[in-house]
């Protein structure tokens, strides 16, 4: 029998599961047009307002100018260019690291980093809650894949004393990205060295936004390169740009060049993105007066949310999520914020586990403190207090 795409479909909306999208009008940013009508935006992870910097946009237009379009091939082929080249030197200068090597999505890195460091034979540990991306790059590796609940460290070091795999890596996201919770990365990075094992750490909401310099989760932390010898970044979100990077050794980027197979057949980014990533990696430096807004806004919306009653989580970072639990009630509360003008999208299963679909809130330095109380106003409205 055929598959049938369209009872796939009825099904996926009897669980109220169904997504669409929505159409933007305008350029990314707080104030955002969508599909005619104008909205306060609290779901992207534009988080310091880059997307839409007159720096990076002018730089941008430069490397138009001098680089054209696109790269025109692979980076092993003929399209590694200046600016690719001295964008990986800024990245691994920035997160202090001897090399960095450019992908051109997250989600690519994760899947070609993970399979060329782990195959059959090695096991992969992983948090219960890693992006999908990090998931699929266990799967993809072909090695033995472990899930560990969720920020535990002991049950990592468990796991890791009873594998008889001779290579094991473990992964986790820096910053979660549906829960914004921080990985445990002091007691992760511990035991996963008294275990014999490699640790990688995705830390694409991390970056640019955590740490006195926005060196991210490590820099939070305080931990280095022998604590977390892989470490991805993306460029897509803080950063503002597009594109994904891993920093480590010589050694590890030279294999990695060798074998990470999403990096090897596939067009490298265009030359003017990298460009503009390098402006934006010079206003995360020089305008840490944007992490201070944000962080001063996640307070703002932090101690309101309270006041009202509203239950969040112990998190630090830029994404405050309210976990609803059906997925009809947080449907029904995103609506109710979009007709008093706040987009915040819920977020349902399978991105997040069943019985927890959630309003993903997300504050960036751009937000005024007169949008975040009026959110706060709205969301008081919209959910049940329990919630
Ligand atoms: C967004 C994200 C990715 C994927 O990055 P893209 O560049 O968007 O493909 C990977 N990991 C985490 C934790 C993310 O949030």
């Amino acid at each position: 029998m055929a598959f049938d795409p369209a009872a796939a479909l009825a099904a996926i909306k009897a669980r109220d599961a169904y997504r669409q999208r929505r159409i933007v009008e305008g350029p990314q940013d707080v104030d955002l047009v969508v599909e005619g009508r104008r909205v306060v935006n609290f779901c992207s992870n534009d988080y310091l307002g880059l997307a839409n910097h007159p720096a990076v946009l002018e730089t941008f237009r430069r490397g138009v100018d001098r680089w054209g379009a696109g790269s025109g091939a692979s980076h092993l082929v003929c399209g590694h260019s200046a600016a690719h080249h001295a964008l990986e030197q800024e990245l691994a200068e920035f997160t202090g690291r001897p090399r960095a090597l450019l992908f051109s999505t997250g989600y690519m890195a994760n899947l070609g980093v993970i399979s060329a460091l782990a195959g059959r034979g090695d096991a992969v540990f992983q948090d219960r809650l890693n992006h999908a991306s990090l998931l699929d790059g266990g799967l993809l590796s072909g090695a033995r894949f472990q899930r560990y609940p969720h920020a535990d460290a002991r049950a990592l070091e468990a796991a890791l004393a009873e594998s008889r795999a001779e290579t094991r890596l473990v992964v986790t996201d820096g910053v979660f990205s549906m829960d914004g919770d921080l990985a445990p990365l002091p007691d992760i990075a511990r035991v996963a060295r008294s275990g014999g094992a490699w640790l990688m750490v995705d830390d694409a909401h991390g970056l640019g936004v955590l740490g006195e310099g926005g060196r991210g989760t490590l820099e939070h932390f305080g931990l280095g390169e022998t604590d977390v010898p892989v470490l991805m970044g993306t460029l897509g979100k803080a950063l503002g740009t597009f594109g994904a990077f891993v920093a480590g050794s010589e050694d590890l980027v030279e294999y990695l060049i060798q074998r990470a197979r999403t990096y090897v057949y596939t067009t490298a980014l265009p030359p003017a993105v990298a460009e503009a990533t390098r402006a934006s990696l010079l206003v995360v430096r020089e305008e840490p007066e944007r992490r201070e807004r944000l962080h001063g806004n996640v307070r703002r919306f932090r101690e309101g949310a309270e006041s009202l009653g509203l239950k969040l989580g112990e998190l630090v970072g830029p994404i405050q999520p309210l976990v609803i639990g059906a997925n009809s009630d947080s449907l029904e509360a995103s609506r109710r914020l979009g007709e008093r003008g706040f987009l915040v999208s819920a977020i349902r299963p399978p991105t997040v586990p069943e019985g927890t679909a959630r309003l993903r809130i997300t504050l960036t330095a751009s937000h005024t403190g007169e949008q975040i109380d009026g959110l706060l106003d709205a969301l008081a409205g919209a959910v049940r207090r329990e919630a």
